[in-house]
């Protein structure tokens, strides 16, 4: 039995606004992954099979690797098509705000959509959601935007809705935003949705490849150099620290993506419990930050990177050189680690 965990007073709301519209925009966070997509696309084809005329925004370029999810080819990406993304926002009566909890998660889709009267509905499971939206369904705890998107169809009725199209969009979120069902997957309710969706009969197999398992030759390539070559540990503290430089990322033909579960590898051995990865973009230093038992990367990236996420998955930004970026790690170390800095620099002295 999978309880209802949403407030049903939300969800009736929820039920009045769609209602009264037609058309609906779906949007999600930049540099989408699989649950941001997942549970847009699983959304916007339900919104569709109501009768709904929905369609999904995205702030910025879909990653080549999850092109293969049912639907992405309909997306308005705003960086590429931003007269009609504009012209969507404006248009729609309903906004839905998926995969985060703050407008500035959106980049410059947020400047679009803060002046629409159109109502915002959050769906999200990001720790504490910022004031900006008029329906919150925001579950810290939930393995991921697409097991609330199942669960907002199972309190409105509309599972029969959820078509073979749409339970492959949302496998692929709460596959990806798990690991592959490593980690915040402990509730037993996310196995009887699993069993839920996978009664759709879709090709289980082949999206498990393509959304775990497929690489491109250079992408490969790239995590292999960087595991091989760029891999610092700091035994003491238990950390990982991997950057790559706008000329490393060249060599290997670098697409967004490419490394994208890279952070996880660190993690891999046993005295690792905290892994940084930074990678030079255009015009900043991206962080990614993953962990393993109660120490909060949220709170570091939220602290030190204008960023967040969840306690073992968080991100953020630097703006300055990777250098600086490096140094800034450094100093956040002996932050932390005061004490046993100075028991390793008394062992080495010995
Ligand atoms: P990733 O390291 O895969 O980019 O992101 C891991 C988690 O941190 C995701 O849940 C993502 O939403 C969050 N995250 C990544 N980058 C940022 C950021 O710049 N700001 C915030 N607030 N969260 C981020
Ligand atoms: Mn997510």
């Amino acid at each position: 039995m999978i309880s209802q965990i949403i407030d049903q007073n939300t969800i009736e709301r929820l039920r009045a606004l769609i209602n009264q519209v037609h058309r609906i925009v779906i949007t999600c966070h930049k540099s989408p992954d699989g649950d941001a997509l997942g549970s847009s696309l699983a959304l916007c084809h339900v919104l569709k099979r109501l009768g709904k005329d929905a369609a999904v925004v995205t702030p910025d370029m879909v990653p080549k690797a999850l092109e293969f999810i049912p639907g992405v080819r309909d997306i308005t990406v705003y960086t590429k098509h931003e007269l009609r993304a504009r012209h969507l926002l404006r248009e729609a009566q309903l906004i839905f705000c998926l995969d985060y909890n703050a407008l500035q998660r959106i980049d410059r889709l947020a400047e679009v959509i803060e002046p629409l009267n159109a109502p915002r509905v959050l769906i999200d499971h990001h720790l504490d959601p910022e004031d900006s939206f008029n329906l919150v369904i925001s579950v810290p705890e939930a393995s991921s935007t697409c097991e609330l998107v199942f669960r907002v169809f199972m309190q409105m009725g509309l599972l029969k809705f959820m078509d073979r199209t749409a339970a492959s969009c949302l496998y692929v979120g709460l596959l990806t935003d798990t690991g592959g069902f490593a980690y915040s997957c402990d509730n037993p309710e996310f196995y009887e949705i699993i069993a839920s969706i996978m009664r759709r009969r879709f090709d289980r197999i082949t999206l498990y490849n393509k959304a775990m398992n497929t690489f491109s030759a250079d992408s490969l390539r790239l995590q292999g150099y960087a595991i091989n070559e760029k891999m610092q540990l700091f035994p003491t503290q238990g950390v990982a620290l991997i950057t790559l430089d706008k000329d490393e990322l060249e060599r290997f033909n670098y697409n967004r993506g490419d490394t994208e579960t890279l952070v996880n590898k660190p993690l891999a051995i046993p005295e690792v419990y905290w892994s940084v990865f930074m990678r030079e973009d255009q015009d900043r230093i991206k962080i990614s930050c993953r962990s393993q038992g109660d120490f909060s990367v949220s709170d570091i990236c939220s602290r030190y990177f204008n960023g967040g996420g969840h306690e073992n998955a968080a991100g953020g930004e630097f703006s300055g050189s990777l250098s600086e970026a490096v140094a800034l790690f450094h100093q956040i170390l002996d932050d932390l680690f005061p004490a046993s800095d100075n028991l390793d620099k008394q062992t080495q002295q010995q």
